[in-house]
C-alpha cells in the first residue's frame, strides 16, 4: 500500500493561485487507507477550498487511481465538470496523479506527498512511476515524475544529452525531460521550468536515502 500525506495547505492553494474552478479526485485505495484522499478527505477539501473562495466543479474518488484504463472511463463520467474546471487537484500518491496527468489535458496538481511504497507496487503495471521521495515536485513538471523516469533523477532537466527523444544513459527509455517539456508546452505553462527546483531532502522519505530505479 502505497504512503501519502497530504501536502501543507499553504502549499496547495499557492499552486491554485490565480485558479477559481477546480475539479476534485480521491482514491478509495491506498489513499483512503492512509487518509489521505479517500471521499471523507476530498469532502473536508472540498469544504476548505470553498471557504478560500474556490469554486469546486465536481468530484470523484475512484476505486484504484492507479489504474489508468479504470480511471480513464471514471472521469469520462465528469467530462463536463473537469471541462468547466481551471485545472485537478489529485489527493493520493504521486503514482495516482500521474495517471490522472496521463488520461486528461488538464493542469493536474499534487496534493499529497508520497513517503513510502510499503512493500506494494501501483496498479500503473507498465511503470514504476513514483520513488516515495516524500516531497513530490509532480506540480513542476507537468505531472511527469523526474525522479522515477530520468535516468538521472535530475530536478532540473533536460541534461541535454538525449538524442532522437531517447535517454543517453539507457536509449530503450524515452527522455523523461522531453517528455515533460512537451507536456509543459501544450497546457501552456513552459515558464513552470524557470523554477529552480532546491535539492531534494531525502529524510522525507521513508525510504530515506536516493533514489533506486526500478524496472524502467
Ligand atoms: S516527485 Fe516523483 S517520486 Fe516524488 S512523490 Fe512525486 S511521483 Fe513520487
Amino acid at each position: 500500500m502505497l504512503i501519502s500525506e497530504q501536502k501543507p495547505l499553504e502549499e496547495i492553494l499557492n499552486y491554485l493561485d490565480g485558479e477559481k474552478n477546480i475539479f476534485l479526485i480521491g482514491c478509495k485505495g491506498c489513499a483512503e487507507g492512509w487518509e489521505s484522499g479517500g471521499e471523507k478527505q476530498v469532502l473536508e477539501m472540498k469544504k476548505t477550498l470553498q471557504e478560500h473562495g474556490k469554486t469546486i466543479s465536481g468530484f470523484v474518488v475512484v476505486d484504484l487511481l492507479c489504474d489508468g484504463p479504470l480511471t480513464k472511463f471514471k472521469l469520462r463520467a465528469h467530462k463536463s465538470e473537469i471541462d468547466a474546471a481551471d485545472s485537478i487537484l489529485v489527493l493520493t500518491d504521486g503514482a495516482g496523479v500521474q495517471t490522472v496527468a496521463e488520461v486528461t489535458d488538464k493542469v493536474v496538481h499534487p496534493g499529497c506527498n508520497t513517503l513510502s511504497s510499503g512493500g506494494a507496487h501501483a496498479e500503473w503495471k507498465e511503470a514504476e512511476r513514483c520513488l516515495e521521495c516524500g516531497d513530490c515536485v509532480l506540480e513542476f513538471t507537468g505531472g511527469i515524475c523526474p525522479i522515477a523516469r530520468c535516468s538521472k533523477h535530475l530536478l532540473n532537466g533536460p541534461c541535454g544529452g538525449s538524442q532522437g527523444g531517447k535517454c543517453e544513459v539507457d536509449p530503450s527509455i524515452p527522455c523523461a525531460w522531453q517528455l515533460i517539456i512537451e507536456r509543459l508546452t501544450k497546457l501552456g505553462q513552459l515558464d513552470k521550468l524557470e523554477k529552480i527546483v532546491a535539492p531534494k531532502n531525502w529524510s522525507v522519505s521513508l525510504i530515506a536515502g536516493p533514489p533506486v530505479k526500478r524496472g524502467l
